[in-house]
Formats: structure tokens, C-alpha cells, sequence
């Protein structure tokens, strides 16, 4: 059993992630989402609050990449670390890791590099100290205790470009994660899902997004997630026909990459998986209550929940059988329009956070995805 608890962490990702090991409990932890690089996230600190001082083991912390939405958190976090910390590997790409040495940076990436050079943490161990890459020869995995992780992003392509970035101090965003925009629809029917499906897809071409640690987490129960960060949906794409001949590899649930944005959800990507569970950590993406006021697009967007739908959905648009659950960890007008009653005549079912809270349970047992934190 794998359960994710995508903790509230607004345009941004901090994934809480334990499994069942035998009689032990393990733990990692995703990406610290935005924030103050003083103090714990709000939701990260909630989180703390509710977790036993003698059970805060992480078999892992990952930074999946240096956008402000995902590192900023870990910095306070690994800076002043919570009473009872114990961590035991540590997965992060920093300059060092994109080429040769090299002084110039971006602020918490550098920050981050320097509290992990300090020592105090196990980093990048599982490589020998070298990068979180996947390499020519193809997926390697990682064997945590209790749970096994193959990575499929970045490779080295997606590293130097961030190298590049980096230089021109352009790799770190954190204004403008949504990228592009359409329409906001208010009703779906098949004849829309198509149109939006057929759109034309204009891939994600930023350096810090391909550079992505993404990869699958699989429990010896049968139970697989793709956790896709922000990567390219190529490199996923390229990583998954690596480890499956075609298309369809089952997947449990797909935490979706890029807070569901257009350009990272490819057709080609909800090809190459068959899952029917999508995780979307965002509550839209910044400046999300103007962007949807005026009719423009914002996380997750139509064109890849069509994508998501129409791989998955009967071929008429008569069934009522839903055939997708959409877990989201934020009610809000970017999400809620999901909450449809067409799309859910078109298969579509929807969660969303207990009235009142933020953020969402979810367990994976034996393959198959509930609630975890009661209906
Ligand atoms: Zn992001």
C-alpha cells in the first residue's frame, strides 16, 4: 500500500508519500512547494505537527527541480530541520550536477546546494555524489526499503539545458508557471472534448521543468505511481516505451506533471500509460482568481484533462460509467469546473478535499486508488 498525501501547497507540489514495509511504516517526501525559506509551509508544518516526533524517518526527500513552487519549502526545512528529522538520502540536481563546476546560481537552488554540501544530509548517494540521470542504456532503478523507484527524467539532454538556463539566471521561475491559456468552458460534451483534444500540443521547452527528477514508485502489493514533478512529457514518454514495448504500461495513479498544464500532458504521454487515476496538485497556478475571472485558462487545462478523458473514455457519449477519477488537493474555480455535472456524464469522477481543508489523501492497494482520508 502506497498512500499520498498531497499536501496543500497552492500553484505548487509537496507530496508526503509512506508505504508499508512488513511491520514498518517508510516515508518520503516530494518537493517542499512554495513558500518562505524561513519557515516551514504552512502544510508542511500542519504535517509535522500531526506526525510522532520518533517516526520522522524519510527513506528520501526529493527537490525534484529548482522552480520556486517545489524547492523553496525543503530549504526551512533542511535549514532548521523539525525536531526528530532523520533523513536518509537526499535527490537533488544542482549546478554541479548539469556539468562542469561552476559558480554562478539561482537563489535557493544555491542555498540548497550549500545547506547539502555542509553535510548534514546523504546527497545524491544512490549516484555516487554524480547527477539524478537516466542514462543512454535506460531507466535505472533505486531500491528503497519497501518500495522500488525507476527513474525516467531527466537525462543528461534535459541537465544541459538547464545548465544554459542557469547561466542566463532565467532557469528559476516562480511567476510563471502557468504557461499560455484558453477559453475556460463552462459545460463539456463529446464534441468539445474532441476539439480540445485536437487542438494542437506546443510542448513544455523550459530547461527547469525538463530537468525534472520524475520516476515510478512500484510496491511489491502490485501498487505503481508515476511521479511525473513538472518533466517534459517526451522524456517521460521516451523512459515509459523503454520499459514497456508500446503503449499502455499500468500505471495505479499518475500524479500529473506540471500541475496538469497542456505541455506537459501529452496525448503521447496518456498513451503511453493505461491509468485511470490523476493527481493534480494545484490550486491553479499563480494569479489564478483574475486568470479564471477572465476567461483564461489555468491548472489543470481543458486540452489535457480532454487528452486524459478521451484515452481513457468509451468511444459515444452516452456512458455514464466513470471510467477516470481526477484527485485534486484544492477547491477552487480552477478545479471546481471539473466538478461538471457533463463530465461526469462522460465518465469523470472528481475529488476533492474534505469541506473546510486542503490537500488530499490518497491510498494505492493492490493497484487500486481510494480515498485515504475518509469521504
Ligand atoms: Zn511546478
Amino acid at each position: 500500500m502506497i498512500t499520498i498525501e498531497a499536501l496543500p501547497a497552492a500553484h505548487g507540489d509537496c507530496l508526503w508519500v509512506e508505504w508499508d514495509d512488513g511491520p514498518h511504516q517508510r516515508r518520503m517526501l516530494i518537493d517542499g512547494g512554495p513558500g518562505s525559506t524561513r519557515s516551514l509551509p504552512v502544510g508542511l508544518a500542519a504535517r509535522f505537527a500531526r506526525q510522532p516526533e520518533d517516526q520522522r524517518e524519510f527513506e528520501l526527500v526529493v527537490c525534484s527541480h529548482i522552480d520556486d513552487d517545489h524547492i523553496v519549502g525543503l530549504l526551512p526545512l533542511l535549514t532548521a530541520p523539525p525536531k526528530g528529522l532523520h533523513v536518509c538520502e537526499v535527490w537533488f540536481n544542482a549546478l554541479e550536477h548539469t556539468g562542469p563546476w561552476d559558480t554562478l546560481g539561482v537563489r535557493s537552488a544555491e542555498r540548497l546546494t550549500q545547506v547539502l554540501h555542509e553535510g548534514r544530509f546523504p546527497w545524491n548517494t544512490d549516484t555516487g555524489g554524480g547527477p539524478i540521470v537516466v542514462p543512454e542504456k535506460g531507466p535505472p532503478t533505486f531500491p528503497l526499503r519497501g518500495l522500488t523507484l525507476t527513474l525516467l527524467s531527466p537525462r543528461y539532454k534535459q541537465l544541459t539545458a538547464l545548465r544554459t538556463d542557469w547561466h542566463k539566471k532565467t532557469a528559476v521561475r516562480s511567476e510563471r508557471d502557468v504557461l499560455g491559456g484558453s477559453a475556460v468552458p463552462t459545460a463539456f460534451d463529446m464534441r468539445y472534448l474532441r476539439e480540445l483534444a485536437a487542438r494542437p500540443y506546443e510542448a513544455d521547452r523550459t530547461a527547469a521543468n525538463g530537468s525534472s527528477i520524475a520516476f515510478l514508485a512500484e510496491h511489491p502489493d502490485g501498487s505503481r505511481v508515476l511521479f511525473a514533478a513538472d518533466a517534459h512529457a517526451d522524456v517521460l514518454v521516451q523512459s515509459l516505451h523503454r520499459l514497456w514495448h508500446g503503449n499502455g504500461y499500468p500505471v495505479s495513479l499518475v500524479k500529473a506533471p506540471h500541475h496538469g498544464s497542456a505541455h506537459n500532458v501529452s496525448a503521447g504521454l496518456v498513451a503511453a500509460v493505461a491509468c485511470g487515476d490523476w493527481l493534480f496538485s494545484t490550486n491553479g497556478g499563480r494569479g489564478h482568481g483574475a486568470r479564471t475571472r477572465a476567461g483564461l485558462s489555468t491548472h489543470p487545462t481543458p486540452e489535457a484533462v480532454a487528452r486524459i478523458l478521451l484515452r481513457n473514455g468509451p468511444a459515444e457519449d452516452d456512458s455514464r460509467e466513470p471510467h477516470t477519477t481526477f484527485w485534486f488537493n484544492h477547491l477552487t474555480p480552477s478545479t471546481e469546473r471539473y466538478a461538471h455535472p457533463s463530465l461526469a456524464t462522460l465518465g469523470l469522477r472528481t475529488e476533492y478535499p474534505k469541506p473546510g481543508t486542503d490537500g488530499i489523501r490518497v491510498t494505492v492497494s493492490e493497484g487500486r486508488v481510494v480515498r485515504g482520508d475518509g469521504d
